[in-house]
């Protein structure tokens, strides 16, 4: 029995199939006999909004949670220098908020608009955010990963 590689998905599949059993291709378009294939858009809209939909709810929650604790950081300093000290901190960080708020927003019209154009974009951006802030990757590696997900699992049109 000799298995082959779907053309869609990347599942290994047995070659008496007669389609890929994860994704439904069928396995004359695996076997490139020129068969055009086009996954059915429900199903690519679906992967694609799981991944980025999760992904933008991790990231906006996170984005809430730094906007209270930053500026609660820059106000509570009872002394000058605790206000100095604080005021650097959130001069630091707040590249890495503005860079993560605009791969929410991509992330946002990735999922909106079904494009995975926007999903890279936000996928990108979310990686400079943690670049950007290293010391806070945990929260954005996972917006990372979904979107990365969310663009690689969708086909091109
Ligand atoms: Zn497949």
């Amino acid at each position: 029995m000799a298995m082959i590689t779907c053309k869609e998905c990347g599942k290994e599949f047995s070659d008496k199939a007669d389609k890929c059993p994860n994704c439904a291709a069928p396995i004359e378009y695996s076997r490139e006999f020129g068969v055009p294939y086009e996954a059915p858009p429900s199903l690519i809209k679906k992967k694609l909004s799981i991944c980025l939909l999760i992904s933008l709810i991790v990231g906006v929650l996170y984005l809430i949670y730094s906007v209270f604790y930053w500026s609660g950081a820059a106000s509570s300093g009872s002394d000058a220098y605790e206000q100095i000290g604080a005021g650097i901190a959130t001069a630091l960080v707040m590249p890495h908020l503005i860079a993560t708020f605009i791969a929410a927003i991509f992330n946002a019209l990735g999922l909106i608009m079904k494009k995975r154009g926007f999903a890279l974009a936000g996928a990108i951006l979310y990686s400079v955010a943690m670049v950007l802030f290293p010391m806070y990757f945990m929260f954005v590696i996972i917006e990372v990963i979904l979107s990365f997900i969310g663009y690689a699992r969708t086909p091109k049109y």
